[in-house]
């Protein structure tokens, strides 16, 4: 089968492997469509700490199951699926909770399993017990079904900051996630949401997709507090989501943010450099609350799906580009110099 492997930095090479053979308890699913993550990209540039090399990357895909192993009951050959990449143990302290995201034994497909980025995938039925192999309606296209993974990512987020009607929220941060963010504090019934970017060529697709009420350029666009405090009589956003991995963001985050507002690292930072620069004084006088976002659950997994299937959360929109496999680095280029949003990649039949 045709994979893409990932040798090292910017080194993905296109190699002939063997189809991966299945035990008892794993399903073999042939990969129809699958879309290059943020965090692809960063392994791409930067490596992955946790990626021992080579390893064939991707974990937002969804495909049809091509063969089961005998202990898989809950699937037949033909099915449509699209698979979580996390798979948590299901049994500690955290998955008991219902944190699954949070599980230390949580393991991830294309990190410590082979990804997607490849004709075919083994799948383990832990999957199966877990609810994050959701089956795909008719009708629904396999590349849209991929987005489960991006999706719940800023679900997750807007569900710890509870976005609701009334909220006036900023999202720091244009890219897919962002975008997501958006869709989803919208859905969710947050009043007023304004986009703010680095980059025009973004904020313009933001604006083209009509997914805020404001957007602001920090390039050019003048003092971001100035422009939220105006728009909010003066207090500025009662939540903010730094959906970028820029420091200085989670700083503004704070300087901007309405007082008891809450303030979302929805991103990591970069390992070599993680320790932020924030006001104390402002988090305590303010009474701000500074929280995270990280992963997600396997309910939320389905409900994702189901807002993609349903067109609740258009999908459709996100994808800006369709590539073979073969030209998967052209899809990193493209999302390196911020052309993409979301890249499809296809497979051959
Ligand atoms: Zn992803
Ligand atoms: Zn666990």
């Amino acid at each position: 089968m045709k994979t893409a492997v990932f040798y090292g930095i910017e080194d993905v090479r296109i190699e002939e492997r063997d189809k991966p053979t299945i035990g008892a308890d794993d399903y073999l699913v042939k990969v129809k469509a699958a879309a290059i993550c943020g965090s692809d990209l960063r392994t791409y540039q930067h490596g992955h700490a946790k990626i021992k090399q080579p390893q064939i990357l991707g974990h937002e895909f969804a495909g049809e199951v091509v063969a089961v192993g005998p202990n898989i009951t809950e699937l037949s050959v033909g099915d449509r699926v699209s698979v979580h990449p996390g798979i948590p143990c299901g049994h500690c302290y955290y998955c008991d909770r219902g944190i699954q995201n949070l599980c230390g034994s949580r393991k991830v497909i294309g990190i410590h399993y082979p990804g997607a980025f490849a004709e075919y995938i083994k799948i383990p039925k832990q999957t199966l017990i877990l609810g994050t192999c959701v089956k795909i309606p008719k009708g629904v296209p396999y590349e849209i079904a991929a987005l489960g993974d991006p999706t719940v990512s800023a679900l997750n987020g807007e569900e710890l900051i509870d976005a609701r009607l009334g909220d006036t929220l900023l999202i720091l941060g244009c890219g897919p996630i962002g975008m997501l963010h958006a869709m989803i504090a919208r859905l969710k019934g947050a009043s007023t949401i304004i986009m703010a970017n680095r980059s025009v060529r973004r904020l313009e697709m933001a604006k083209e997709r009509k997914l805020a009420d404001y957007y602001f350029c920090l390039q050019t666009d003048g003092d971001l507090k100035k422009f939220v405090k105006k728009i909010t009589n003066g207090m500025g956003p009662n939540k903010v989501v730094v959906a970028n991995t820029s420091k200085a963001s989670a700083k503004q985050a704070v300087e901007v943010v309405a007082k008891g507002g809450l303030v979302q690292l929805f991103a990591g930072f970069s390992k070599e450099n993680p320790i932020l620069d924030l006001d104390g004084n402002l988090i305590h006088y303010n009474q701000l609350t500074v929280s995270s976002s990280y992963g997600s659950t396997p309910r939320e997994f389905q409900l994702a799906e189901k807002l993609l299937f349903e067109g609740k959360i258009n999908g459709k929109s996100l994808i800006t580009h369709h590539l073979p496999l073969e030209e998967i680095n052209r899809g990193f280029e493209l999302m390196k110099n911020g052309e993409a949003l979301k890249v499809i990649l296809t497979y051959e039949s």
